[in-house]
Formats: structure tokens, C-alpha cells, sequence
């Protein structure tokens, strides 16, 4: 059963995905992993705050042993348009050498923050890097990512909900949604 839609539900102009429709899909990309990645232990990397709800939704349907870490990285700092510099913060003691990876992200847009990232993970030489994520913007990128998975594609607009946020807000929205214009910054 889809959790209530309620709350700030009303700040939306319209909801673009709802919790059932991320449910199935979430679901449909859970078996694609399970069957290409069956047999080996998985290492995830997710990206917070973002992807919290999407990681813990698609984690919880993965059958094969799973590592997690997490980080967090930003360049919005809070508006709707990037700022065109990633800031990482990687935690101490992450090791992915021969690890099988799994980079998990809520969205990809101008593919800055996950071109850094990437690259990040390459230099510690793990045995594969799948990246995948919930969302990918029809737009153009900045830098080409490598996508293996994503989940919708969506048009070029500033979505909240599901773990994605407006300055600070709306990550508890259990839809995906974009804004009524004229919300205070
Ligand atoms: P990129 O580096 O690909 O431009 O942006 C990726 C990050 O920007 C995502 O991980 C996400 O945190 C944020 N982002 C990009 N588009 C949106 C959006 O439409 N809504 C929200 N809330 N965050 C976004
Ligand atoms: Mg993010």
C-alpha cells in the first residue's frame, strides 16, 4: 500500500511520479541488478541526502551480499541552478579496490557530480563500476556519465520529493514533484 499523500502535497503544481509508479519501477530495477550482479558481493556508494529513500527502497529488494557507504556531495548549495563545483565529502577509510561498485544517485542533470565522483572511485582501482540512478534529466550534460540504470527519464525541470529537496524542504513528499512557482528562497 502507497503511503498517504498529504502535507505539503499542496505546494506542488503537479506530481510527476507517484509512489506507486516508483514502486514498480524501483522493483523492475532491483530484479535487472539481482540478475547481472547475481554471485558477487556489491559495494555500494550512495549519495546523500538525495538518494536516501531511492538506496533504501532498492537496497532493501537486492539479494547479494551489499556493502554500503555513504557520502554526500553538493553543488546547489540551496538554489535550483549548479553552481558548477562539486563539494565531496568522502569519508575516511572507504577502500572499493577489486570491490564490484555500485554508485546510486537520485538524479542525473548536468552530470558534474557524478562525473567527480566517478572519477574518484576509478583512481582506487575497483574491479567494476555500475552506476545507476533514479532519475536522468533530458538535457545536455557538462560531462558524459557512464549510466547503466535509470530509473525515469524526466524532463528539464526542478523536481522535489523522495528524498530531493528545495532548500531544505520536501524530501518527505512520498511523490515526486515540481514546486508552485513563487516559493520563498
Ligand atoms: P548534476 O551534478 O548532475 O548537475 O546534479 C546532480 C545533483 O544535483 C543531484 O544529485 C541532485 O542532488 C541535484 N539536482 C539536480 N537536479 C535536481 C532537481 O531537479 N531537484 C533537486 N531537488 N535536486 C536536483
Ligand atoms: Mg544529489
Amino acid at each position: 500500500m502507497s503511503p498517504p499523500v498529504t502535507g505539503v502535497i499542496q505546494d506542488l503544481e503537479r506530481v510527476l511520479l507517484t509512489p506507486a509508479q516508483i514502486s514498480v519501477r524501483i522493483s523492475e530495477m532491483a530484479a535487472r541488478l539481482n540478475a547481472e550482479l547475481a554471485g558477487k558481493v556489491v559495494t555500494v556508494v550512495a549519495l546523500m541526502d538525495g538518494a536516501l529513500f531511492f538506496v533504501a527502497d532498492l537496497l532493501r529488494q537486492l539479494e547479494m551480499p551489499v556493502r554500503m557507504h555513504t557520502l554526500s556531495a553538493s553543488s546547489y548549495q540551496g538554489g535550483t541552478a549548479t553552481t558548477g563545483e562539486v563539494k565531496v565529502n568522502w569519508p575516511a577509510g572507504v577502500d572499493l579496490r577489486d570491490q564490484d561498485v555500485l554508485l546510486l544517485d537520485d538524479i542525473l542533470d548536468t552530470g558534474l557530480t557524478l562525473s567527480v565522483i566517478s572519477e574518484r572511485i576509478r583512481v582506487q582501482q575497483p574491479a567494476s563500476l555500475r552506476t545507476c540512478v533514479l532519475l536522468s534529466k533530458r538535457r545536455e550534460r557538462l560531462r558524459e556519465v557512464p549510466l547503466k540504470d535509470a530509473g525515469f527519464e524526466i524532463d528539464d525541470e526542478f523536481v522535489v520529493g523522495y528524498g530531493m529537496d528545495y532548500q531544505g524542504r520536501f524530501r518527505n513528499l512520498p511523490c515526486i514533484g515540481i514546486l508552485n512557482p513563487g516559493q520563498p528562497s
